[in-house]
C-alpha cells in the first residue's frame, strides 16, 4: 500500500476513534494505555465499573468497533505490510471495503466463509454431523 493511502486510512481511523470516544459512555479496555482515555483515580473506580456494567449493547458494539479501530491503528503503526491485509489469508483487502470500514480484519471471501452464505449462526453444516 502506498504511503498516501496509508496516511488516508490512518486519518480516517483516528477520526472514527475520536468520534466514538466523544460520544461518551463507552467501555475503555482496562489497562490500555491510551492518551485519549480518561484518567481515573481510585475513588472514582467503583462508579466507572458501575457505568461500564450498565452500558447498553449499543455501547458495547461501539466499544467493539473502537477496539477494532485501535487494533487497525496498531497494525498501521507496527508494520508496513500488516495493514490492509486479511488476517486469515493475508491477501490484500479490497480498497472499496477498506474505504467503507478501514478497521476490517478480513477480506470479503474470509468474512463470507466465517459468516456463512445463508446462515448467520454458522450452523449450516449441522446436518452433516448426523
Ligand atoms: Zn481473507
Amino acid at each position: 500500500m502506498d504511503p498516501a493511502a496509508r496516511e488516508r486510512y490512518r486519518k480516517r481511523l483516528l477520526e472514527l476513534k475520536a468520534e466514538m470516544l466523544s460520544e461518551g459512555d463507552i467501555e475503555i479496555e482496562p489497562g490500555r494505555q491510551d492518551p485519549t482515555a480518561i484518567t481515573v483515580d481510585d475513588d472514582a473506580q467503583p462508579l466507572v465499573e458501575m457505568s461500564q456494567a450498565i452500558a447498553s449493547s449499543r455501547n458495547r458494539n461501539r466499544a467493539q468497533v473502537l477496539a477494532r479501530v485501535v487494533a487497525a491503528l496498531a497494525r498501521l503503526a507496527d508494520s508496513d505490510d500488516a495493514f490492509g491485509l486479511c488476517v486469515e489469508c493475508e491477501e490484500p483487502i479490497a480498497a472499496k471495503r477498506l474505504d467503507l470500514m478501514p478497521y476490517v480484519e478480513l477480506c470479503v471471501e474470509c468474512q463470507q466463509a466465517k459468516d456463512g452464505p445463508k446462515s448467520p449462526t454458522g450452523r449450516r453444516h449441522l446436518r452433516d454431523f448426523k
